[in-house]
């Protein structure tokens, strides 16, 4: 990311590019990150039929979505 604040960033539980807001408080350190995924969807493939369900990464800051999933 260049500069400024990050607004969008690829989501590491389905690797789209997915829209962050701020959730207030203040960060300190890379796991603090008030930074979270929107609410997004993604494809579920499970039993061979794509379905859009709410993807695991929403609400999520960006160390959340590497290390809780
Ligand atoms: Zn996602």
């Amino acid at each position: 990311m260049a500069g400024g604040a990050v607004t969008c960033a690829p989501c590491p539980c389905c690797g789209e590019m997915v829209a962050m807001r701020h959730e207030g408080g203040t960060q300190t350190n890379d796991r603090t990150s008030p930074w979270v995924f929107v609410d997004h969807l993604r494809d579920d493939e499970r039993g061979g039929v794509a379905t859009r369900q709410p993807c695991p990464g929403s609400g999520k800051n960006e160390w959340e979505g590497e290390h809780t999933l």
